[in-house]
């Protein structure tokens, strides 16, 4: 079910456990800012999930509270993790599903990174 965008953060959702390792995952990268891993029902050859280490339910709250630092760190951390990847080259998709009519499950901020393959148009409509 798509979240409600304006709960507060619950330190309890799942991408809050994973970053605690109370949850296992796929873990491909880790910096001071943010983590990455596997999604676990990849939609792309390459699916991986980027999160901020801070307490942020979604894009919209990220953006608009998070220091300068973290987000600048957060951005390069994308970056990194698909440079790491060997997607930039060939090329990527991000995508930050937000609130309700963006589909959002998960109420911790995470960018999806899809690549691996050509990946079509951009959006059914
Ligand atoms: P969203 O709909 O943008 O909130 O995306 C949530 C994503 O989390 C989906 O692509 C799920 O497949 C993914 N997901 C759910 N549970 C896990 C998990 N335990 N480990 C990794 N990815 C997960």
């Amino acid at each position: 079910m798509p979240i409600d965008a304006t709960q507060p953060y619950d330190p309890a959702n799942l991408f809050a456990r994973i970053l605690r390792d109370e949850i296992p995952s796929r873990r491909v990268y880790e910096d001071e800012w943010a983590i990455a891993f596997h999604d676990i029902a990849p939609a792309a050859a390459v699916h991986i999930l980027v999160i901020p280490r801070g307490p942020y339910v979604s894009w919209d709250d990220f953006s608009a509270r998070a220091s300068d630092a973290e987000i600048a760190g957060f951005i390069r951390a994308v970056g990194q993790v698909a440079r790491a990847q060997g997607l930039a080259r060939p090329g990527y998709r991000l995508l930050a599903n937000t609130g309700p009519h963006g589909g959002q499950e998960v109420p911790h901020l995470h960018v999806h990174l899809f690549g691996g393959q050509p990946l079509g148009a951009m959006i059914a409509r």
